[in-house]
């Protein structure tokens, strides 16, 4: 049995793989390991393939001795190498809490998660050399991850010791814990699912992990302590960051048409909209609701979001400047507007992101802390929080404005600085958090009491608030056409779903009502697409317009409140967000959005005025007092006072 079982191993590596193993020979010994596709080997050896996952303690010995026995071109033996396996079936990937631990104990499973909690990288005993103090003898012990006992007598003196740990004489390697967390009960933030996973050698310290991105870990469930109720922990044998990253996409030959649709004849697709934009496209297909036929207020509020999605681009200047590219959006409004339903579809459509909401995590939950606790034995825990498990994606977070002050001031300096500094001990580190933050709140007491400002509304920080891009209003809608439309859809939306679930005919207004423009694949793929394009302004129109808008946005404000800005105390008490040379940032980002949207190389005076026309509501909508903003849907801009319209275009 175990020869057949070696010439099978063998001849698998020597015929199918020879190419990785002859990689490896090459980087040997600074990498050791060989990364396996289970799937590729199931459809070369399909037993052997369910051998592995079946007994995958035994099996990873026979391919770890198999690498050692491969005839090699260089003349170099893999002693130290390991075999490490990565896409497992799907009857084996599942997640924290998902699997019953009795019947998967000893099975190689797939772990889908987040990183809730790691520690830093220590030094691990894999074999101990315990020195009888009596006799002097050394005990030899190995230990997996998570375990440790004294041994029972001395092989010595045959005594119970005591015993002490020669470093010496001992076997150290690399290692680091982490809690691996089910995503989505995390986010809905009822009981979380968790369980302990361990990295051991060149796996410790793993990028994934050191910046606490979800991912999918392999390894083998075993059971650690003794007694009656063991605690089922996992031994890892590969690390992938889950998700998809813009950078690595690559498309399918469907996809590329897609794309290519979008761009030559958006108007072939099946939105109500008049002559439509490719960008038209995906806010129809973001929320046909609050596209077609509602108030203007609401589809700006949907392209903003659709902006958030395809952002900006991010990179380092050869200054040495830090040019951001994430888009951070604000919605606030009286409940009941649809701001949460938005917001968790944008969450569910990112190709990354992360969610919390600010009534139900704590500071770290949205930040990220440094914590000295049992879990790293003495040292020190990292806790990521929204921020950075939505690094190159977008953060999510509802009702942000219970998230505290302390939490709000930490969010303020990592949305600037885009990474989260912490600080352990003596030592610090920073996690890096390159993401747009989408935060959604309630005013203060519920509603809009209708005569107050947004920022006295909402009770959040002036500074913080200065860091969105956009700030867009939502209130609930007050005039009979638009209370009526919204109502008929969704009765609509309801029934054609009805009918859909229990298997009765539809029309074409009921297909209309239900069937999405994009597929939610389709539209993470043309998110991806989008966010590989960096447009530039295509002429110096185009500066030159982006320049006239923020001179007229700057000079307009300080006419307004001169008064206030001449106080004799010499304080400030203009508008609650000056307009700096942020807004001009947000401005520039939203514009190279909009190109982004429209899948087009070259930013045009089509999205010049995107940009001029969202931050300027956004402005519009944190400056002036609601009694002035009360309207249809929301507030108007053209009901400003004569006096205010200057420098509002
Ligand atoms: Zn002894």
């Amino acid at each position: 049995m175990s020869d057949e079982l070696s010439d099978r191993v063998a001849q698998y590596l020597r015929w199918q793989v020879s190419d990785k193993v002859a990689l490896l020979a090459q980087r040997y010994p600074d990498d050791t390991s060989l990364t396996l596709d289970w799937t590729d080997l199931a459809r070369w050896d399909p037993t052997l393939a369910e051998d592995i996952l079946d007994a995958p303690d035994s099996m990873l010995e026979y391919v770890e001795r198999g690498i050692r026995d491969t005839p090699l071109p260089v003349d170099t033996s893999l002693g130290q190498a390991t075999p490490r396996f990565e896409n497992l079936p799907e009857s084996h990937t599942t997640a924290p809490g998902e699997f019953s631990p009795s019947d998967r104990r000893g099975q190689l499973l797939a772990l889908e998660g987040q990183v809730a909690k790691r520690t830093q990288v220590q030094p691990r005993l894999v074999e101990a050399a315990f020195e009888c103090q009596r006799c002097g003898t050394l005990t030899r012990i190995p230990f997996e991850p998570g375990q440790f006992i004294e041994p029972f007598e001395c092989v010595g003196c045959e005594t119970k010791g005591p015993f002490r740990i020669n470093p010496d004489q001992s076997r150290y390697e690399d290692y680091q814990k982490l809690l691996l967390e089910n995503p989505s009960s995390a986010a809905l933030g009822g009981d979380t699912s968790d369980i302990i996973a361990h990295l051991q050698g060149d796996l410790a310290g793993h990028g994934a992990i050191a910046n606490c991105q979800d991912v999918v870990l392999v390894g083998e469930l075993q059971f650690r302590g003794g007694g009656p109720i063991p605690e089922p922990q996992v031994v890892v044998n590969s690390v992938q960051a889950a998700g998809q990253t813009y950078q690595d996409a690559e498309f399918t030959a469907d996809q590329r048409d897609l794309f290519e649709r979008l761009r030559e004849r958006p108007e072939s697709f099946d939105v109500d909209i008049e002559d439509p934009s490719t960008a038209d496209v995906l806010m129809a297909a973001a929320a046909p609701k609050f596209v077609s036929g509602s108030h203007p207020r609401d589809r700006q509020v949907v392209r903003g979001l659709v902006l958030q999605l395809v952002s900006a681009s991010t990179f380092d200047g050869p200054d040495g400047s830090h040019y951001r590219g994430d888009v951070h959006v604000l919605l606030p409004g009286d409940p009941g507007t649809g701001k949460s339903v938005l917001a968790k579809w944008a969450a569910a459509v990112a190709p990354r992101s992360a969610f919390a909401s600010g009534e139900r995590v704590s500071g770290p939950g949205l930040t990220a802390a440094a914590v000295k606790d049992d879990f790293s034995d003495g040292g020190f825990s990292i806790e990521p929080g929204v921020l950075v498990r939505a690094h190159e994606g977008i953060a999510v977070v509802d009702e942000l404005d219970k998230a505290g002050e302390d939490t709000i001031e930490k969010m303020h300096s990592a949305l600037a600085d885009q990474i989260l500094p912490l600080s352990l001990g003596g030592q610090s580190m920073t996690l890096p958090a390159e993401c747009g933050l989408l935060g959604v709140c309630n005013p203060l007491g519920g509603h809009f009491a209708g005569d107050e400002s947004l920022v006295d509304a909402l009770g959040i920080n002036s500074p913080l608030l200065s860091r969105f891009d956009l700030i867009m209003q939502m209130r609930s809608k007050q005039d009979r056409e638009h209370v009526r439309e919204l109502a008929e859809s969704m009765i609509r939306t309801w029934s054609a779903s009805l009918k859909d679930a229990t298997g009765q005919a539809l029309d074409t207004a009921d297909a209309d009502a239900i069937d999405p423009v994009l597929s939610m694949d389709q539209y993470r793929a043309v998110l991806l697409r989008a966010r590989q394009l960096h447009p530039t302004p295509a002429n110096d129109r185009v500066i030159e317009a982006l320049a006239a808008w923020f001179e007229e946005q700057k000079m307009a404000l300080p006419e307004r409140y001169r008064d206030a800005l001449a106080d004799a105390d010499g304080q400030y008490h203009g508008p609650p967000v000056p307009v700096t040379a942020r807004k001009l940032g947000a401005a520039r980002r939203v514009a190279q959005a909009a190109a982004r949207a429209n899948l087009r190389e070259e930013i045009t005076m089509a999205d010049v005025e995107v940009a001029k026309e969202l931050v300027s509501r956004s402005l519009a909508d944190l400056d002036i007092p609601i009694v002035h903003n009360a309207g249809l849907g929301g507030g108007d801009v053209n009901r400003r006072e004569p006096a205010d319209l200057s420098g509002v275009s």
